[in-house]
């Protein structure tokens, strides 16, 4: 199962690429930037990490999938590289994968030129 530093990585790699998490019925779409700041997760990633658990991880979703960030850390679901671009992606435990990278929807992907995680 995604431990919640899992999720916090995956999040943190697609806030990097401009993807936002939605809020759901809320109509919240948070996307904090930074998202490294000296090799650590920023203050506005904190602050959005924050944000996110006030309004309940089961109304939040990475936008371009389909399960809430409650489902990933419910034990369904496994962090895992894409084949593509070796960004983190979630994958059914003991399934086929079957969602598709959020990074379908990127041009000019892969990029190495991104800072990365101290
Ligand atoms: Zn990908």
């Amino acid at each position: 199962m995604a431990t919640p530093a899992e999720l916090r990585h995956y999040l943190a790699c697609w806030f990097q690429l401009g993807k936002s998490v939605q809020v759901q019925q809320r109509g919240l779409s948070l996307c904090p930037s930074p998202v490294i700041n000296h090799g650590q997760y920023s203050q506005a990633f904190e602050d959005c990490w924050q944000q996110l658990q006030l309004q309940g991880l089961g109304q939040c979703f990475l936008e371009g999938t389909g399960q809430s960030l409650a489902e990933l850390l419910g034990g369904s679901w496994d962090v895992s590289d894409c084949a593509r671009c070796a960004m983190p992606i979630v994958q059914k435990v003991g399934g086929l994968p079957e969602i598709s990278c959020p990074c379908h929807d990127l041009p000019n992907w892969p990029n190495t030129e991104l800072p990365a995680l101290g």
